[in-house]
């Protein structure tokens, strides 16, 4: 007990952040709670400034208590109390339904819900709503890499390597990644790397703060990644760094490739790109030496509309110099959301059912229907992705009502504010967060939730690895957690068979995923807590789990990975006269997604209190704009404002802004709605714009 003889309580977890989930122990005293850095494979005993003051917005003075109604006299959220908030949702869905059909209720999800939620989520609204509308903001962050990682390797799993393996790098290509400013504890391999005599290469249009660590930089214009991928096969195969043996019994489909990187000559990779030949061979001799090389990608090359093909581009790349499987070696993607890999494996994707199987295979909906208790015959089909959902939301074709758990996509949404109004027109928008974020308040009901250090679960990391989250203590009254708020709806909509028991829901989700390519089912809670986690896949609970995939082959049914031609194409919008400015969005240090959480933690707000718009000075100076003025940017779809932050570090043909504010501040009000056309990745890293004095308002 503590002096003032409260009890003193500690446990053992993970931050609620990004996906690289430091360990970090979380310790009550006298009411008060305080962050501990811990040892854990991944961060080793280092946190970041958001790690460290994640445990303020507990007890925030913003938190929500009481679920809130909207008054149809004034308009206003009014608080309610969960039986009211509850039988207003499940009639508002029956009527919805009843005069709309069963997909006219729709459900968005979120990267940052534990595995238990994002299962249970996918549950409830193909068994509980049976509606085909689910889909979830992962698809804004690193969904064209998972779908390049499917159709190379047959398995999606960010690193098919420990982070460990990093450190043991002799070139390490890091494209469109900046791991210094978004998970700092992982630069730590970065130096380990370095030191070991490693050279790190980086692939930006801007000089991040990754960028200034490594050996070489390449700053392509915005949209180019591909060319450069191209061109460093093609110096790869001229320059004789082929692993033929590796293509010829591991791969197949290298004929096409070849003869595609075969026109990518340096030269004209330069004059596309911008980037030098010097550094193209550069690059490509130090991958192609190596022993041991890793080439990595992140938003930067993925959040395109041609974002599949650039990350194929780069996977091709490491197949070619018979990379993957390889200790030390190998492709992977660095995920950003906290459980941006287990989001994504069990149900919350429009395609997808637990066990990250199709829901369109026949056998895959079987087996589901099965542990669900369901005729297969009424699951229903797959829905769309998520901006197609969200751009349909209240039109004539589209969902009348929406449910949002653990996303903000007022902020986060390319074209936001067309978004925005979607929702506006929906006839039921419900919102369950634990603050009154951008979304949930436009919602007509708003429900309160638990925050991660009030319940238990399950996270699944950038590596494929399963943790444990332990609650430290219970939520405050008035507030219910993620999977009490489904059971309870899923009972009043007469479809009961759910439960807010956590541990009853992932023994529930280690049946669903058994036999698929994300297999749980010999990951239990009590295994996880005897180790530092379980990697998938993980079949028997008496057999191994799977820190390194691809040593003996790729899941693809001949046990070839699979090489695919790509070719770059240009930009959905490029620059013109009107608007004759790349834009790109990113992050900051100290802020995290839309910002809904972030923005209220004191020590984060003191650091980036505000959005920016980076400039380069001979660009500021062409238009008349001084550091730290306000400045508007405009595109085709709306516009921002924020200060300008003159930055030499900047292609000047290029802005930079990041996306974590709302409002008039909100950078997503100018993005480009564009998506690829496999993963239905927006293109958020590049659009058009022009730039001006934002002047009185
Ligand atoms: Fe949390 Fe990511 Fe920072 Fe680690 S790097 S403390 S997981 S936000």
């Amino acid at each position: 007990a503590t002096r003032t003889g409260h009890p003193l309580r500690e446990v053992a977890t993970h931050c609620p952040y990004c996906a690289l989930q430091c360990g970090m122990v979380l310790r009550e005293e006298d009411g008060r709670v305080s962050v501990l850095p811990r040892q854990f494979p991944t961060n080793r005993g280092g946190l970041c400034q958001k790690g460290w003051t994640s445990a303020e917005l507990l007890a925030h003075p913003d938190r929500l208590t009481t679920p809130l109604l909207r008054d149809p006299a004034s308009g206003e959220l009014r608080p309610a109390s969960w039986d009211d908030a509850l039988a207003y949702i499940a009639a508002g869905i029956r009527d919805v339904q009843r005069r709309h059909g069963r997909d006219a209720v729709a459900v968005f999800g979120g990267g940052g819900l534990t595995n238990e939620k994002a299962y249970a989520l996918g549950r409830f609204a193909r068994v509980t709503l049976r509606t085909r509308h689910i889909d979830y903001n992962g698809r804004f962050c690193m969904s064209s890499a998972a779908a390049a990682g499917m159709r190379a390797f047959g398995v999606d799993r960010g690193l098919p390597f420990p982070l460990s393996d990093l450190g043991q790098a002799d070139t390490l290509l890091l494209v469109g990644a900046n791991p210094a400013e978004t998970m700092p504890p992982l630069v730590r391999w970065l130096t380990e790397q370095r030191q070991r005599g490693g050279k790190l290469i980086v692939v930006d249009p801007r000089v991040t703060a990754t960028a200034r660590q490594a050996d070489l930089h390449l700053q392509p214009l915005p949209g180019t990644d591909l060319a450069v991928a191209n061109a460093l096969l093609h110096i790869a195969l001229t320059e004789g760094y082929a692993d033929g043996d590796y293509i010829a019994t591991r791969t197949t489909g290298f004929t096409d490739v070849r003869r595609t990187v075969a026109g990518w000559w340096p030269a004209r990779a330069e004059a596309l790109s911008g980037v030098p030949v010097a550094d193209l061979e550069e690059t490509a001799r130090a991958l192609g030496t190596a022993e041991r090389a890793i080439v990595l990608t992140a938003r930067g090359a993925e959040q395109h509309a041609k974002g599949v093909d650039t990350v194929t581009g780069f996977v091709n790349l490491a197949l070619a110099l018979g990379l993957p499987g390889r200790p030390g070696s190998g492709y992977g993607c660095l995920t950003g959301q906290g459980n941006g890999q287990g989001g994504r494996e069990h149900g919350q994707k429009a395609d997808q059912l637990p066990g990250y199987r199709k829901i369109d295979d026949p056998e895959a909906r079987a087996h589901v229907a099965r542990v669900w208790g369901v005729p297969a015959d009424e699951l229903p089909g797959p829905g769309v992705p998520a901006y197609q959902l969200l751009d349909s939301l209240g039109t004539p074709a589209g969902p009348r009502a929406l449910l949002v758990f653990g996303s903000n996509p007022v902020v986060s949404a390319p074209r936001a504010a067309r978004i925005e109004g979607r929702l506006r027109d929906l006839d039921l928008l419900v919102v369950a967060d634990f603050l009154l974020s951008e979304t949930a308040a436009l919602a007509d009901v708003v429900l309160p939730t638990a925050q991660w250090a009030e319940e238990d679960g399950t996270m699944t990391n950038l590596e494929g690895r399963v943790l444990r989250r332990r609650a430290l203590r219970p939520p405050p009254n008035g507030v219910r957690t993620d999977l009490a708020i489904l059971a309870d709806l899923a009972t009043r909509l007469a479809a009961p068979g759910t439960t807010a028991d956590p541990s009853a829901v992932f023994a529930e989700l280690r049946r669903a995923s058994a036999g698929g390519i994300a297999d749980y089912a010999g990951i239990s809670w009590a295994r996880i807590d005897a180790a530092d986690g379980v990697f998938w896949p993980c079949p028997r609970e008496d057999g191994p789990d799977a820190p390194r995939l691809f040593a003996d082959g790729f899941a693809t049914p001949d046990g070839r990975a699979r090489f695919h031609p790509v070719e770059h194409r240009p930009a959905a919008e490029e620059v013109c006269a009107e608007y004759p400015l790349y834009f790109t969005t990113g992050r900051v240090l100290a802020q995290y997604q839309s910002g809904t959480q972030t923005r209220r933690v004191a020590a984060l707000r003191q650091a980036a209190p505000t959005a920016f718009v980076e400039l380069h000075p001979d660009l500021a100076d062409r238009l008349g704009i001084a550091d730290g003025e306000p400045v508007r940017v405009s595109s085709r779809r709306g516009e921002f404002q924020a200060p300008a932050r003159l930055s030499p570090t900047i292609r000047p043909d290029t802005v930079f802004a990041p996306f974590h504010w709302g409002g008039t501040a909100r950078a997503n009000s100018v993005t480009n709605d564009a998506v690829d056309p496999i993963s239905g990745m927006p293109e958020f890293k590049i659009c058009a714009v022009r730039v001006a004095k934002a002047g009185p308002p």
